[in-house]
């Protein structure tokens, strides 16, 4: 079994699905459905703990499901494509991302170049 626990105020869930909001939870569908991590995987499972102010939800996925395979495959083939087609590498945030905020800016050759434009000093 695996288990993503999130804590959370909102009622939102994104209209992809629990895989679309946490896509974490399509990888270990795979790993689990390959194999991967070992043990029974005939009894596996996956689970999405959501712990809200009002009350904990619980979700399940099944990674020996067809469907959800197929969705999750999709799923990281779509939030992958771009990053397995780069052969530049270069560290490139979207516009409008703050690298003052990253946690990695501290060390971010990219990132400090970014702000020294912006703010005249890295
Ligand atoms: S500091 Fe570096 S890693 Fe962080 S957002 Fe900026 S470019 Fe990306």
């Amino acid at each position: 079994m695996v288990r993503e626990t999130k804590t959370t105020a909102s009622t939102y869930t994104h209209a992809g699905g629990l895989m679309r909001q946490y896509p974490q939870l399509a990888l270990a569908v795979l790993l689990v459905e390959g194999g991967v991590l070992g043990g029974d995987a005939l009894r596996s499972r996956i689970e999405l703990e959501v712990l809200r102010p009002d009350g904990a939800r619980l979700e399940e996925l099944d990674p020996h499901d067809s469907r959800t395979v197929d969705r999750a495959r999709a799923l990281l083939r779509e939030l992958v494509a771009d990053w397995a087609a780069d052969r530049g590498y270069q560290a490139a945030p979207s516009s409008g991302t703050d690298c003052r905020a990253c946690d990695v800016h501290g060390w971010c050759a990219t990132g400090r170049e970014r702000t020294k434009t912006v703010d005249g000093a890295a």
